[in-house]
């Protein structure tokens, strides 16, 4: 596995010839809905660098929304893939079961059954479907029909997913009526506090608050499911308190509610554990009912997974299915991904395991930036687990500036750092778990120089 280059090699001034040819061509062709942040076109792929359709080789701190867990055309997983090509492409899970996928779900349900417990499998193709599968199970099982999700998440494009999230407009206004009986509450967001309170109690708040709408607004047996980000992905890389998920534990066992994890973008080993909720076990337990799973599960490859307690998922046969979930091929880049997680395949230069890499790395990238934050006061806060990690841009007076998070962001984007926008003022870093100390710190370079030119 070739490591190189060192660092980005810019051929052309940004975008080349190539490039803008085909962004011509793609404004013509495509979808007006598409945004198109950065003039970048790629070509090809080599772990964490991406190079472009004239040769410019940028360094890749976003992953394609935090999904190529082993970087870009990693061996293992190209030869996985391959392997599975050659048998067959497809034949539909909802009908036959297929080794690949029975052993996939066997896998990802060890890092969540506990001794005592099982866990079952739905396999579809985005986070979306994950989603409205848990949706569609919450309300199955329980026989209830309301959902509470949070202000400030992203849950997917599909109507329940976008009535479920609850960040930008421009993702409801114009598609409604969306899906009835749908609420939503504050996310525990420590820099910012909801509800008046302060970062140590706002868990706490948004608890009382949940509790509060059980009096007169929502009756609380009619409630099926709480469906959260354990981290907010989205809505700005947001740790919440760590005694937070243990109280909304509570919280929904006293009420027979149903605890759903959306994982898609924090789990999979990106904030250095498995699943992200597993690093909030400190204040209490906080098992959940279903997790949602997709983006890293396959390193690009299009498949998620819902999964959920063997007492729960109680769907009857052929109430629910999918024509291609659970993708053998994709299954297969699983598997392969899996095998970096977990370390039974090594990449080099990451240690035992790519989770134990992102942890280390993340340390190392978290502790950076806080010194960064000394020399630009414009960086408000440095959060994160793990390569699961947010940097907040904010103006004199402490509110969100997104204008300067913008130009910092395409700063970094013209000296070759590929990275990505979130919530209001908040750019993520999200790089592919095979991150090395040594291009962490290629890329750091560039945020200080990017930086260091805004002041
Ligand atoms: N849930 C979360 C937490 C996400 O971050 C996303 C995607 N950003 C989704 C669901 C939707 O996933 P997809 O785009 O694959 O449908």
């Amino acid at each position: 596995i070739a490591i190189k280059p060192r660092r980005p090699e810019l051929k052309t001034a940004l975008p080349g010839p190539n490039t803008r040819a085909i962004m011509d061509r793609d404004a013509l062709h495509l979808s007006t809905s598409y945004m198109r942040p950065y003039p970048f076109v790629p070509d090809h792929g080599e772990g964490v660098w991406l190079t472009d359709v004239d040769g410019n080789t940028m360094l890749d701190f976003f992953a394609g929304i935090a999904v190529s867990t082993t970087g870009h055309a990693h061996p293992h997983v190209v030869k996985g893939v391959q392997e599975q090509i050659t048998k067959f492409t497809h034949v539909c899970l909802t009908d036959y079961p297929q080794e690949i996928t029975t052993s996939l779900a066997e896998r990802l349900v060890k890092h969540v059954e506990r001794p005592g417990e099982k866990w079952r499998v739905f396999f579809g193709n985005s986070g979306a479907e994950a989603v409205e599968a848990a949706i569609k199970l919450a309300r199955n099982h329980t026989g209830r029909t309301h959902i509470i999700s949070t202000m400030g998440s992203f849950h997917g494009r599909t109507y329940g997913a976008i009535t479920l999230t609850g960040s930008k407009t421009k993702y409801k206004r114009g598609f409604g009526p969306l899906l009835p009986a749908v609420s939503h509450v504050p996310y525990p967001n420590p820099f910012r506090p909801p509800l008046g309170s302060t970062p140590e109690t706002c868990g706490q708040a948004v608890i009382d608050h949940i509790e509060s709408l059980f009096v007169g607004v929502i009756p609380a047996d009619e409630v099926a499911a709480i469906i959260i980000e354990p981290m907010q992905g989205e809505g700005g890389y947001i740790i919440p308190p760590a005694d937070f998920l243990p109280k909304l534990r509570a919280l929904c066992d006293k009420h027979g509610i149903m605890l759903i994890f959306d994982e898609v973008q924090a789990g999979m080993g990106r904030s250095g554990k498995m699943f992200s909720f597993q690093h909030f076990f400190e204040h209490g337990d906080v098992q959940p009912d279903m997790i949602t799973l997709a983006k890293g599960i396959a390193s690009g490859m299009p498949i998620s997974a819902l999964l959920a307690k063997e007492s729960v998922m109680t769907w009857p046969v052929g109430s629910h299915g999918s024509t291609y979930g659970g993708n053998p091929v994709a299954a297969a880049a699983s598997h392969a991904t899996l095998d970096l997680l977990e370390g039974v395949v090594k990449h080099p230069g990451c240690g035992d395991n790519l989770m134990d890499n992102a942890t280390q790395v993340g340390d190392y990238i978290m502790a950076e930036l806080k010194k960064m934050q000394a020399q630009f006061p414009f960086l408000g806060d440095i959060r994160g687990k793990g390569l699961f990690i947010g940097l907040e841009f904010v103006k004199p007076d402490g509110s969100p500036d997104g204008a300067l998070r913008d130009r910092a962001s395409m700063a970094m984007f013209e000296k070759g750092l590929l990275n990505l926008d979130c919530g209001e003022a908040v750019i993520r870093i999200s790089p592919p778990l095979i991150l090395t100390r040594e291009d962490a710190e290629t890329g750091l370079q560039i945020m200080r120089q990017a930086l260091s030119e805004l002041k």
